[in-house]
């Protein structure tokens, strides 16, 4: 094991997802530090795994009973070798140090491997909007950036949306940054539309998933039409990866939401997709409702004793994790692979455990991991600072355009790199090597700081 590695483990044992997310990226990496013996004298690994600041605070807020809740802010800032940090804020009950520091971890590569300069960061709150009226969430996110705006500009760290983190509460967030700091600037991407929002940006992580998945088809010369699909998840990611498989003639079969998943054999069509976005984005309902809507369909609640989860147990072509981190145990992809399931290509963060990851490597599917296959996210968000450092608007089609441009390019390095190393058709291992080498040569441009 890497000295790295042990070193994070005696410091933070309890820091799980770090450690998975830090392990994964360490062992692709050993032979371009062999390669590059400069590295391990520079101590670059015990360097990246260490956050440059970690920022926590209490975020008080009253509900509508006036009763007083405290919950915990985050924002770690990773890596900011090759632009200002950027990355999503997530608020979710689950959230703590661990899964932020995994995520600003990811982010940091994943950024890398945009091409645009992006350093990598994270945030939340272990707050849960799930219930909650638009006024607590609204109180909430002004409490939150009370404390965040000292932190953040847009020359310094551009925080986004991730789960729980939506435009609603991009605009609150904005608002309060804006009234604290006299200034309106793109310190925030996800923003909306009529106030410095890039047009695509709702639908890149989506859209990108299923373009990079597009690009790992065309290397078995496949394409979308006719494949079966699963995806989980009902949110933002899940929502507009649907409709891009659809566009290419693909048949989604599945989404989900904590509460459950639902099955619906037809396919999910773009009526009842719509359905889908009304459901989860204005009435912010339960997944369960669509089966309500729609009788024929299947809907099975979630169920944490079971050893693996249900929804991946149906027969598909292709798997799209969308939802969140660990929800593809070895015991899924054990199913996923003896159902035919060929290609996975990860809208969530780390949404395969490692033994999943393992098995996919071992039968040698198409698995794009999320650093490389979900970085359309992100990547319209370094978009949506071009523009506003311009204050300029760019058409739908050229933002479009830039980001599918992205994603194969992406693609293409992540090739280039695990064939560059002998591990040809390895995206994990193209995908970690391409970002890494990218961040460390900066870090060593600009010396010991
Ligand atoms: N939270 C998203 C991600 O995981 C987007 C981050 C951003 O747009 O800055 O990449």
């Amino acid at each position: 094991m890497e000295k790295a590695v042990t070193k994070i483990i005696h410091r933070d044992p309890e820091q799980k997802e770090f450690q998975q997310a830090v392990q994964e990226v360490l062992e692709t990496v050993r032979p371009v530090l062999e390669r590059n013996p400069e590295y391990r004298k520079q101590a670059v690994l015990q360097r990246i795994v260490e956050p440059e600041r970690v920022i926590m605070f209490r975020v008080p807020w009253m509900d509508d009973q006036g009763q007083v809740h405290v919950n915990r802010g985050f924002r770690v800032e990773m890596n900011s070798a090759i632009g200002p940090y950027k990355g999503g804020l997530r608020f979710h009950p689950s959230v703590n140090l661990s899964i932020i520091k995994f995520l600003a971890f990811e982010q940091v590569f994943k950024n890398s491997l945009t091409t645009l300069h992006m350093g990598g960061g994270k945030g939340g709150s272990d707050f849960d909007p799930k219930g909650r009226s638009d006024a607590e969430v609204m109180r909430f996110c002004q409490a939150f950036m009370a404390e965040l705006f000292r932190h953040i500009g847009p020359n310094t760290d551009v925080p986004a949306g991730d789960i729980g983190v939506g435009s609603r509460e991009i605009g609150y967030l904005f608002g309060m940054y804006k009234k604290l700091c006299n200034e309106f600037t793109g310190v925030l991407t996800g923003k909306s539309l009529a106030w410095g929002g890039s047009l695509v940006r709702p639908e890149a992580t989506g859209y990108g998933v299923v373009y990079f998945a597009a690009e790992m088809l065309a290397t078995r010369k496949e394409v979308f039409e006719g494949k079966t699909c699963l995806v989980s998840g009902s949110g933002n990611v899940a929502q507009f990866t649907t409709e891009k498989i659809l566009e290419l003639g693909g048949k989604v079969v599945t989404l989900s939401d904590s509460s459950g998943y639902i099955y619906d054999e037809e396919g999910i069509d773009a009526e009842k997709l719509s359905f889908v976005k009304e459901l989860k984005n204005i009435r912010r309902g339960r997944i369960r409702e669509y089966c309500e809507r729609y009788p024929h369909t299947v809907y099975r609640d979630a169920d944490s004793s079971l050893d693996h989860n249900p929804l991946w147990d149906h027969k598909a072509d292709c798997a799209m994790p969308c939802a969140t981190q660990n929800e593809i145990n070895e015991n899924d992809a054990i199913t996923l692979i003896n159902n035919g399931v060929f290609l996975v290509s990860e809208g969530a963060n780390m949404p395969c455990s490692p033994s999943a990851v393992d098995i996919f490597l071992e039968n040698a599917i198409l698995y794009g991991p999320g650093k490389a296959a979900n970085a359309g996210g992100v990547a319209v968000s370094g978009l949506e600072m071009a523009q506003n450092s311009m204050r300029l608007k760019w058409p739908r089609e050229e933002v479009d355009a830039r980001l599918k441009q992205i994603m194969k390019s992406i693609h293409t390095t992540c090739v280039d790199a695990a064939e560059e190393y002998g591990l040809k058709g390895n995206y994990v291992a193209g995908a970690n090597i391409a970002g890494f080498v990218n961040v460390v040569n900066a870090m060593l441009d600009q010396g010991l700081v």
